[in-house]
């Protein structure tokens, strides 16, 4: 009986506090801890928790008003109250991570709440689709089942997007009109994927038809959303640059990088004008083997731009796109086993997909991977199709993954890149790492794949056996490689130093090499981004020194698989925190 009292006001009051006046103090008590603050917090963010793949709370649609703010607001305070009984000098280095990205999370959360108030400005944060999309696609339970779970939350939607109208007060432009066409998008999960499921579901007639009047009410209030979205942003005076302060402070919780935002930008400049210089020693060398006949501008970054040019008309057919990128994954895995650079689990499938509609609008390619809790789900390599494009957009496109930047694409993307990285993340037993997984090593881990693979000779033209990457490959792969470098100095310039949009475009095209298409969508990115695009260099340059330590640590003895195995073994920590584990043994 006292045992359940017992339980009952720990249920009640504060979600894993350990009973007042005992000092907890073992690793155990922290793992213990841990659990029951992941548990506590997958109910504040059920859509969080959906994605990746707990499905306790599938049922729960957080109404994003004054009260759910507040409920926030006190979860974070008495999680920090409990997370700091613990001292962390006493715990193990594994620990002492989890400590670090928890109370990160705590601060960050309330931080967004309190200061950054996005949910006051962005309107795409209000988004239904992409959470009931995925319980629609899972197959963790039978699919009555996860119908009614999604029932629970269809019922809650038009008080959903009530409360999102009510908190925009400070809307920007931008984002009303990306809510406006995600919002549009994900229409579709409604009126037809979430149809043909119920049609071909086991519930009673009078069941499907409850679940179908809700879901055209949902649908409607979407509509209504989208269209006051767009109407609004017309009339939004809100400037999306972050400015200095916010800018700073996001940068720190985000990253969680050894380095400010200013030092990294400063470094990523020096790195733009070092491949400047290695690409005008290529283009000095690659010119009369691809520009016979033509004269040479004096400009450098001019000449390098054409033989660019040049080398990005070599690319596949539209309607090839995905099949070229299908064939490519198991010339991939030949090459990483033969050249012994790390272990790939043979276990774990990757399906190429047509993005689907909902993701629309930002990215070209991306990895879906199964979350911690659903170990056994697909990977899904999500491929923008070019379906119903303009052939000029097209060809724009296609030049930009020319035959060169596909197989980085893919390096980056798959393999060993996101999907090889979150394999190995998975497999981590420890849930805090995977669920607080940190962005900068994981962009960083895939911007450094690519140069990894190229420095042991990867060149899909030159089969498994290949010891040297061409020059034109090189070339092409600074040309990429710049493209991470010039993300971090346009997001600091545009979002601290309030770098405009033809400013953004002429230096993107010029000294990024950029197509037009490309530079445009960059824009829209980082107007509807903040920071983000930052940690793709900020990790690569962490990865990169963290491996030259270790070399030089080690002397003969470093061993590149070990490395990379060593390194992925801590799940998607910060690099800061993996370099100490790595360094103190
Ligand atoms: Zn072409
Ligand atoms: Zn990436």
């Amino acid at each position: 009986m006292k045992k359940f009292l017992l339980f009952g006001i720990v249920a009640v009051m504060g979600y894993g506090n350990i009973s007042a006046g005992v000092m907890p103090a073992t690793d155990a008590d922290f793992d213990s801890w841990k659990v029951r603050f992941i548990e506590h917090m997958w109910e504040i963010y059920p859509a969080w928790a959906s994605s990746v793949g707990y499905h306790k709370y599938d049922n729960l649609l957080i109404i994003p008003d004054e009260t759910s703010r507040s409920h926030e607001l006190d979860f974070c305070k008495q999680q920090m109250d409990s997370l700091h009984r613990f001292k962390i000098e006493n715990l193990s280095p594994g620990n002492k991570i989890d400590y670090h990205l928890i109370e990160n999370q705590l601060k960050y959360a309330s931080w967004n709440i309190k200061e950054l108030k996005a949910w006051q400005w962005d309107a795409s944060m209000y988004n239904v689709s992409g959470s009931v999309a995925e319980i629609l696609a899972g197959n963790y339970q039978p699919l009555d089942q996860r119908l009614q779970s999604i029932k629970a939350r269809l019922e809650l939607i038009p008080a959903y997007y009530d409360a999102a109208k009510q908190n925009l007060v400070n809307m920007t432009a931008e984002h009303g009109l990306l809510a406006a066409e995600q919002t549009k998008g994900g229409m579709s999960v409604f009126s037809d994927e979430l149809e043909a499921a119920i049609q071909k579901s086991g519930l009673s007639p009078e069941e499907k038809k409850e679940i179908h009047s809700l879901s055209v009410q949902a649908v409607a209030s979407m509509a209504e959303f989208a269209a006051w979205a767009q109407q609004f942003s017309g009339a939004s005076t809100h400037d999306f640059r972050l400015g200095e302060e916010l800018y700073n402070r996001k940068f720190e919780f985000e990253i969680q990088s050894g380095y400010t935002a200013e030092e990294i930008v400063r470094i990523a400049d020096v790195r733009k004008r070092d491949l400047h210089k290695k690409m005008t020693q290529l283009t000095l060398q690659l010119w009369p083997v691809h520009m016979k006949g033509i004269t040479m501008p004096q400009d450098y970054l001019t000449a390098t731009r054409m033989l660019i040019d040049k080398l990005s008309e070599d690319h596949v057919a539209p309607g090839d796109f995905q099949s070229a990128i299908e064939k490519q994954i198991p010339d991939l895995v030949k090459f990483i086993e033969k050249k012994n650079l790390l272990y790939l689990d043979p276990s774990k499938p990757l399906v190429v997909r047509k993005e689907p509609a909902y993701m629309a609008g930002v990215a070209g390619a991306s990895i879906n991977a199964p979350g911690p809790y659903d170990k056994n789900g697909n990977t899904y390599y999500n491929v923008g199709s070019l379906d119903g494009w303009e052939k000029e957009k097209a060809e724009s496109y296609l030049r930009e993954y020319n035959k060169y930047i596909l197989q980085i694409l893919n390096i980056h993307e798959a393999i060993p890149g996101h999907y090889t990285q979150l394999v190995y993340a998975n497999k981590v037993p420890d849930i805090v790492k995977s669920v607080l997984g940190n962005n900068a090593m994981i962009e960083g881990w895939a911007v450094y794949t690519e140069l990894m693979m190229l420095e042991n000779g990867y060149d899909g033209d030159k089969g498994v056996n290949s010891k040297e990457a061409s020059p034109e490959m090189w070339l092409m792969y600074y040309k990429w490689n710049l493209r991470s470098v010039c993300n971090t100095i346009l997001d600091y310039s545009v979002h601290v130093k309030g770098m405009t949009e033809n400013e953004a475009i002429g230096f993107l095209t010029r000294e990024a090499f950029q197509q037009e298409a490309e530079a445009r969508g960059k824009w829209r990115r980082v107007s509807v981004t903040q920071v983000q695009l930052c940690c793709y260099f900020t990790g690569f340059t962490e990865i990169c020194n963290l491996r030259d330590e270790v070399k030089r640590k080690q002397g003969k003895a470093f061993d590149l698989k070990k490395f990379h195995e060593q390194f992925l073994s801590y799940g998607s920590a910060p690099v800061k925190y993996i370099r100490e584990m790595m360094l103190s043994k």
